[in-house]
């Protein structure tokens, strides 16, 4: 028999696991919420192609993304961005040295230029050192006509937008319930990311994440072209283009935070980002700051554009920085998809596969 799957959350991982498992021929339906598909963290984020360089403390983060990589670049090639310059500096307060940071670079397999920092076009202050790396960015857009030309391929799909899932139950089947209907399927894949713990409620006892809410600010430079640059490691900022445009995207992982909870579900009363407008311009202030503080000549200008998102980290993870996309089969068919990095997403589609199988 071929087992009814539904697939809730149309983001990169939901979207791409649908893709590969109807090219299987399996019977899936895609449930998103919104009017479209792509338009959560997928394409709301700092757009950085993870190879591992940015998780010295922690190697299987790192791998995942170097293996990770090899199949994201089959499916989505045409998104990846790679002609600007990037680097990972480390900062003099940086919980890691350069030279382990260069060692763990090593054992990873990761390769970079050493950069002199007397010869950098521009002024470094507080700064060990740092490398030049290959690591690209992907273009949001491109990646979105991509996915709609995967799905044209498919025969006979099944993808409702503007369906949001509200509930599920687990009866002989399960039984989903949206603001347009009730169904019944045999298998659940849940790629929901924010909302997962909030669906699985009826199903298993729900286990505790990190839930943020977090600002990526947009900028044009104006002493210098395309580059991307990660301070390294801790509270620091982090800078790339932004796809194929001329403009950038700022990311700090202290001062984006606009709210930060350990908890069950994502809390309902973050909807109202209204509410945080003075938190986040002082977000802007700060990293300015910041950016200042270790490159004192750069310029730049903030465009009115910020993309704000929820995001999803597992609980008590501080001191590794683990960040692993992960399948958790929490009841008999029912997966639950804990995503990371959006290069994990075509294999774990595929270990998804097997599991469904
Ligand atoms: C600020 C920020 C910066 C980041 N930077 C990077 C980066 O540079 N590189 C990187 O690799 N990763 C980055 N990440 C992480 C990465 O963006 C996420 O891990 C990834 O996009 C998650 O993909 P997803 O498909 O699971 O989630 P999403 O893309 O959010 O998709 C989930 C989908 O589910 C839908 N949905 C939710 N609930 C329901 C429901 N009840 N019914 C129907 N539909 C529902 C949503 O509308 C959404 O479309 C960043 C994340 C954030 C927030």
């Amino acid at each position: 028999m071929n087992k009814k799957i539904a697939i809730i959350g149309g983001g990169l991982f939901g979207t791409t696991a649908y893709i590969a498992l109807k090219r299987k021929g399996l019977n899936c339906t895609l449930f998103e919420r919104n009017k479209d598909l792509l338009l959560g963290a997928s394409t709301n984020n700092l757009n950085r192609v993870h190879f591992g360089y940015h998780y010295p403390r922690d190697d299987q983060t790192a791998k995942q993304s170097y293996y990770g990589y090899v199949s994201f670049k089959k499916f989505y090639k045409e998104s990846i961005i790679k002609n600007f310059k990037n680097f990972y500096l480390i900062a003099k307060n940086s919980k890691v040295n350069l030279n382990d940071y260069l060692k763990f670079c090593k054992r990873n397999n990761l390769s970079f230029k050493l950069i002199d920092k007397s010869k950098i076009k521009f002024n470094l202050n507080n700064i060990q050192g740092g490398i030049e790396v290959k690591e690209p960015i992907y273009d949001w857009d491109i990646i979105k006509k991509k996915t709609k030309t995967l799905l044209k391929k498919l025969k006979n799909n099944k993808i409702h937008l503007g369906e949001n899932i509200k509930k599920i139950r687990k009866l002989d089947s399960y039984e989903i319930t949206s603001n347009k209907g009730i169904y019944n399927f045999d298998i659940i894949v849940d790629a929901s990311y924010d909302q997962s713990n909030s669906l699985n409620k009826n199903v298993k006892k729900k286990n505790k994440n990190k839930y943020q809410l977090v600002v990526v600010f947009e900028f044009i430079p104006k002493n210098f072209k395309k580059m991307g640059l990660a301070l390294m490691d801790g509270k620091f900022f982090s800078f790339l283009p932004k796809g194929k445009q001329n403009k950038h995207l700022l990311y700090h992982v202290k001062h984006s935070i606009i709210k930060e909870k350990i908890c069950n579900e994502f809390p309902s009363n973050w909807k109202n980002i209204k509410k945080y407008n003075s938190i986040i311009k002082n977000s802007k202030k700060m990293m300015l700051k910041d950016l200042k503080k270790y490159l004192p000549d750069t310029k730049i200008k903030f465009t009115n554009n910020r993309y704000i998102n929820p995001r999803v980290l597992p609980a008590y993870m501080e001191k590794s920085d683990k960040r692993i996309s992960k399948i958790n089969e929490i009841s008999k068919d029912y997966f639950q998809i804990f995503s990371a990095k959006i290069d994990h997403s075509v294999d774990i589609s595929k270990e998804l596969l097997k599991k469904i199988k």
